[in-house]
């Protein structure tokens, strides 16, 4: 069965409708090394992980899931 990501809009979707938006960062002050941090220097954590999920092939927005990246169990 299909990984599936719950969209506010859609309800839970397959991933395959979705763009993977990266890890979910807080950005208390945005400047340029914390920019390059966030996309060249993933954490990519073992275990529950904050990330960004762009519904392409549906509403297009973005939805923020945590998934369990050993499982990839969606919660
Ligand atoms: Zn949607």
């Amino acid at each position: 069965m299909a990984v599936g990501i719950p969209c506010a809009f859609c309800g839970v979707r397959p991933f395959t409708e979705f763009t993977f938006g990266g890890e979910w960062r807080e950005l208390d002050a945005p400047d340029a090394e914390s920019d390059f941090q966030r996309v060249y220097l993933p954490e990519n954590a073992e275990g529950a992980q904050r990330e960004r999920w762009f519904h392409v092939m549906g509403c297009r927005t973005w939805s923020t899931v945590v998934r369990d990246t050993r499982t990839n169990e969606v919660g």
